[in-house]
């Protein structure tokens, strides 16, 4: 049933389609003609491809979103957990390196929010994993209390840079894909 139409049909129909009120038929048939016709297309507005496509469901975006905020993260909180655990162990140099990548998963995650999810979270994770012991000094458990603030406070310099990266990448990154539109840029 490919039915060609004129233009100046095309242009009859055109107010009916822009409007959402034009048949099933019809709507295809001026898209299928300003396909290949640009003129027509320049009247329905340009972008006679992304018409033609059927949107994604927005719930299924939105399902599929929360899951990668969610991996996101869980691999903030590894970031963590590995870090920490690193703690003026061999090489804490490991953390200048883990501590960032923590906080773009954290930019990830959660946005402009991981500026307090994150501390937060570093803070809980630290003071428990020091109560439970999995942060060794020098072979001995546990830190007093001022020697675990100063390194939070390290980490988190660390994972504010890492954040600061992943904003100013997204920004970059969506700049240069505007008219994209593209809801995965996560
Ligand atoms: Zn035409």
């Amino acid at each position: 049933m490919m039915n060609e139409i004129t233009c100046d049909i095309c242009r009859d129909l055109l107010p009916l389609v822009k409007d959402g009120v034009a048949s099933a038929d019809s709507e295809a048939a001026v898209l299928r003609h300003t396909q290949s016709c640009p003129e027509c297309a320049k009247l329905l507005g340009g972008e006679p491809l992304a018409a033609a496509q059927p949107p994604a469901s927005p719930k299924a975006l939105l399902k599929v979103k929360r899951w990668l905020m969610w991996i996101y993260a869980a691999l903030m909180l590894l970031g963590i957990y590995f870090g920490l655990s690193l703690t003026a162990g061999h090489d804490p140099f490991y953390n200048c390196l883990i501590m960032p990548i923590a906080g773009v998963f954290g930019y990830m995650a959660f946005r402009w929010r991981a500026v307090y999810i994150m501390p937060a979270v570093l803070v809980v994770v630290s003071f428990l994993g020091n109560a439970l012991g999995f942060i060794t000094v020098d072979g001995v458990q546990r830190m007093d209390v001022s020697e675990l603030i100063s390194w939070i406070i390290i980490y988190l310099l660390f994972a504010l840079a890492g954040m600061i990266i992943a904003l100013l990448l997204h920004f970059a990154f969506g700049k240069t894909n505007s008219n994209t539109n593209s809801e995965r840029g996560v």
